[in-house]
C-alpha cells in the first residue's frame, strides 16, 4: 500500500473521498457479498489480524463435513426451498398477525411442497430431526418454534406419552399437519413448579368420559403456543380425579396428560366449553400465536387419555407398570426432554449465526490506525479479539457438546436404558440452561461488535436477540435446570460413597476425590511452558479439580445447615453455590467432549484449527475463574499470567 502511494500522490480531500468510498464498498459487500469489489478503488487490506502471526491453511470443505455430518444434505433441501421462495421469507417489517400467517405457511410449504416431513424423526431419528430444526431456525426462528411446538410438544406427547391406539389415530394427521396442536402444560400461576397444577380431568364412569375443568383463574392454561389461532387439539396436563367409594369420595392420581379437542376439524370454531384468549404481542417469536385456555366441563373420551404411565379401566380402575405418583410424573417428564435437547442445539445454531456475522464483519470494517498508513481491520484490536475470538472458540465446544447430547437422547430412545435416561435428563438440564444462557449476552455482545451497524435490524442482531431471549425460560427456567444438574451431581456423589456405579459423563467423579482433590502438585501448578497450557490433561483436570471440589464443599455445607434449617432452607442457604457447580460440571463435559471431537477429526489441517479452538475454550474458562485456581495455588502466579497470553 506504502509503495502505491509514494506513485500515485493524492491530495487530503482525495484520500478522504477514497477512504469513503472504500467504507461504502466494504459495508455494501457485507452486506451483499455477492456484489464484487469495483476495480477503480484500490484493494483494501483486510487481513492483518490474519498475516501477523502464522498462518493455518485449514481445509474448510473437510472441517465443513466434519462438523455438519450426515445431515448436510437436509440442511441444503431446506435452505434450497426457502431461496426459491421469496414469497416465504419474512420480512424485516411484519405485523404480528402476518407474521403468524406467513410462519403457519413456511410450516404447510416444508411439509407438503418441500416434503420434508419432521415428524417422522420424532421418534425414528432424532439426529435428523434436530438437524431440519437448526435449518429452518435460521430462516426464521418463529418457524423451527413452530415447527417445535407441532412435531415435538404437540405430536412428541401423543407418541412418547401414548400407546398404539393414539399412534394409530393421531400419527398422520400430525405429521401432515391436519392435525395442528398444542402442549398445553403451563398454567397462570404454575410454570416451573409443574407438579402444582391445579387443571383437573374427573373421570365420569357413568358416560365413560373425563371432563376437563379449569377450577379457578390461576390454573388457566397460559403461553400455550398454538393455541391463539391454528390449533385444533391440546395435550392438556392436568391432575386425574378418580371417584372412589370411602368416604373421601375422590382421589387426586397426580399429574396425567389428554387429548383435548380444541377446535372444530371442519368450521375451525372454538368448540363448547373451551375459551381460547390470545396471549398478544411478545418481545420476540411473534410468528407463534401463543393463547391462554379454558375449559369449562369440557367432555373427553376416556381413551383420550395418554395411558403410557398410567390408565384408567371402564370401571374406574386405576393401574400404572409405576408405584408411585412421583415415579409416574418422573417418567411423564423423562419423556419430554426432547424439547430441551432441541433448544439446546438450535442455541447452539444462533450463536454460530451470530458469531459468524460479528467476526466477518469485524475483519472487514477498518477504524483507526498507524499514522500514515491504511486503517486496520477491527478485529486487529485486542479488544475486539477478546470478545469474539473466546466466543468462537464456544461455539465450537457447544456445536461438539450438543451434538453428543443428541446421540445419547437417540440412543436413549432406542434402548430405554435407565442409566442413559437420568444422564440425559442432567445432561439436557445442563446444557440447555449453560448454552441458552451464553448465547443470550454473546448476542448482545456481538451487536455491540458491530458497532451502529450491528443496530440495523437487517442486519438481525435485534431478532435474534428477541427470538432467543425466551430460551432461558421455556422447556424449564435455567436457574431452575441448572439446579437439577446439582442434584443429581450430589445424588451421584452419595451414591459414590455407598459403592453404586456411574455413567459415562459422570465417570470422572469416580477418582475425583483421591485425584483431583490430592493437594495441587507444586510442581504442575508452576509448569508454564505452552505445551503443558495445551496438554488436554492439564485442561481437564483442571476443570475436574474444580468441579470435585465445589461438590465436595457444597456436600459439607448442605448437611451443616440442614440441621438447623431443613432441607428446603439449607438448599436455598447454598443456592448460588449449587448453581456455580452445576456449570462448572458443565464446562467439564464440554471440554472432554471438544478434547474427545479434535482427537477424532480426520483432516489434519482441520484437526489443528479445533486444536487451536479447544486451547482457546479451556485456557479463557480457566483464566475467567483464575481466581479459584490461584486461591489453592493449583495455578501458580505466573503459570496464571501465561494462561492470558497464550
Ligand atoms: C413465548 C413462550 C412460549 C411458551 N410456550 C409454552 C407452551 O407451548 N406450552 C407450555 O406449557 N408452556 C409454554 N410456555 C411457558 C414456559 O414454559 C414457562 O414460562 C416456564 O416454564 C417458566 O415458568 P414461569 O413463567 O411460571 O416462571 P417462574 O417459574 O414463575 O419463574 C420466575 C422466576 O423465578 C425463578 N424461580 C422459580 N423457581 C425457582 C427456584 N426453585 N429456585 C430459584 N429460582 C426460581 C426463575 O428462575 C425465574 O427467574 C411458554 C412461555 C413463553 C414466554
Amino acid at each position: 500500500m506504502e509503495s502505491r502511494r509514494e506513485k500515485n500522490p493524492m491530495t487530503e480531500e482525495e484520500s478522504d473521498g477514497l477512504i469513503a468510498a472504500r467504507r461504502i464498498q466494504r459495508l455494501s459487500l457485507h452486506l451483499s457479498p455477492s456484489l464484487t469489489p469495483s476495480p477503480s478503488l484500490p484493494l483494501v487490506q483486510t487481513e492483518t489480524c490474519s498475516a501477523r502471526s502464522k498462518k493455518l491453511d485449514v481445509n474448510g470443505e473437510a472441517l465443513s463435513l466434519y462438523m455438519r455430518g450426515k445431515h448436510i444434505d437436509i440442511q441444503e433441501k431446506i435452505f434450497d426451498f426457502f431461496n426459491s421462495r421469496p414469497d416465504l421469507q419474512t420480512p424485516i417489517e411484519i405485523s404480528k398477525d402476518d407474521h403468524r400467517e406467513l410462519c403457519m405457511n413456511q410450516l404447510i410449504g416444508l411439509v407438503r411442497e418441500a416434503g420434508v416431513r419432521p415428524f417422522r424423526y420424532v421418534a425414528d431419528d432424532p439426529e435428523k430431526y434436530f438437524a431440519i430444526m437448526e435449518a429452518v431456525g435460521s430462516v426464521d426462528m418463529s418457524l423451527g418454534i413452530k415447527m417445535g411446538v407441532q412435531y415435538s410438544l404437540w405430536g412428541g406427547s401423543v407418541i412418547n406419552l401414548g400407546t398404539k391406539k393414539h399412534r394409530d389415530k393421531y400419527f398422520d394427521g400430525i405429521d401432515n399437519l391436519d392435525y395442528t396442536g398444542c402442549f398445553a402444560m403451563t398454567e397462570l400461576h404454575h410454570g416451573s413448579n409443574v407438579q402444582g397444577l391445579q387443571t383437573t380431568a374427573t373421570f365420569d364412569p357413568l358416560k365413560d368420559e373425563f371432563v376437563i375443568d379449569t377450577p379457578n383463574d390461576g390454573a388457566i392454561k397460559w403461553w400455550i403456543g398454538n393455541a391463539a389461532v391454528h390449533g385444533k387439539f391440546a395435550t392438556v396436563f392436568a391432575r386425574l380425579i378418580l371417584p372412589t367409594h370411602d368416604s373421601k369420595g375422590v382421589s387426586d392420581m397426580g399429574v396425567h396428560a389428554f387429548i383435548v379437542p380444541i377446535r372444530d376439524m371442519k368450521t375451525h370454531q372454538t368448540l363448547p366449553g373451551v375459551e381460547i384468549q390470545d396471549c398478544g404481542h411478545k418481545v420476540g417469536l411473534n410468528g407463534v400465536d401463543n393463547g391462554a385456555l379454558r375449559f369449562r366441563s369440557v367432555r373427553i373420551p376416556r381413551d383420550n387419555l395418554l395411558n403410557r404411565f398410567g390408565d384408567v379401566s371402564r370401571d374406574g380402575t386405576y393401574t400404572s407398570s409405576l408405584p408411585t405418583i412421583n415415579k409416574r410424573f418422573g417418567a411423564t417428564l423423562g419423556e419430554l426432554v426432547g424439547g430441551r435437547v432441541g433448544l439446546a442445539y438450535a442455541s447452539v445454531g444462533v450463536l454460530k449465526i451470530s458469531a459468524t456475522i460479528a467476526i466477518r464483519y469485524s475483519l472487514l470494517r477498518q477504524q483507526f490506525g498507524p499514522p500514515k498508513q491504511p486503517e486496520v481491520s477491527i478485529l486487529d484490536y485486542q479488544s475486539q479479539q477478546h470478545k469474539l475470538m473466546p466466543m468462537l472458540a464456544s461455539t465450537y465446544a457447544y456445536h461438539f457438546a450438543t451434538v453428543y447430547l443428541v446421540e445419547k437422547y437417540s440412543e436413549m430412545k432406542k434402548t430405554h436404558d435407565e442409566q442413559l435416561v437420568a444422564d440425559v435428563h442432567a445432561l439436557s438440564a445442563g446444557l440447555k440452561s449453560y448454552v441458552t444462557s451464553y448465547t443470550a449476552k454473546a448476542l448482545s455482545v456481538c451487536r455491540e461488535a458491530c458497532g451502529g451497524h450491528g443496530y440495523a435490524a437487517v442486519n438481525r442482531f435485534g431478532s435474534l436477540r428477541n427470538d432467543h431471549d425466551i430460551f432461558q425460560t421455556f422447556e424449564g427456567d435455567n436457574t431452575v435446570l441448572l439446579q437439577q444438574v446439582a442434584a443429581d451431581l450430589l445424588k451421584r456423589y452419595k451414591e459414590k460413597f455407598q459403592g453404586g456405579t456411574l455413567t459415562v459423563t459422570w465417570s470422572y467423579l469416580r477418582e475425583s476425590m483421591n485425584t483431583y482433590l490430592s493437594q495441587p502438585n507444586p510442581v504442575t501448578a508452576r509448569w508454564e511452558g505452552e505445551d503443558h497450557l495445551r496438554d488436554p490433561k492439564f485442561q481437564l483436570d483442571a476443570f475436574r479439580y474444580r468441579t470435585s471440589r465445589l461438590l465436595q464443599n457444597v456436600a459439607a455445607r448442605l448437611q451443616k445447615h440442614s440441621k438447623t434449617l431443613g432441607g428446603f432452607g439449607a438448599w436455598n442457604r447454598c443456592l448460588n453455590h449449587l448453581l456455580t457447580l452445576a456449570e462448572s460440571h458443565i464446562e467439564t463435559v464440554i471440554l472432554a467432549k471438544f478434547i474427545e471431537a479434535v482427537k477424532n477429526c480426520p483432516d489434519p489441517s482441520a484437526k489443528a484449527a479445533l486444536k487451536l479452538a479447544c486451547d482457546l475454550y479451556a485456557l479463557d474458562r480457566i483464566w475467567k475463574d483464575i481466581g479459584t485456581y490461584r486461591n489453592v495455588d493449583y495455578v501458580a502466579p505466573n503459570k496464571a499470567k501465561v494462561c492470558f497470553l497464550v
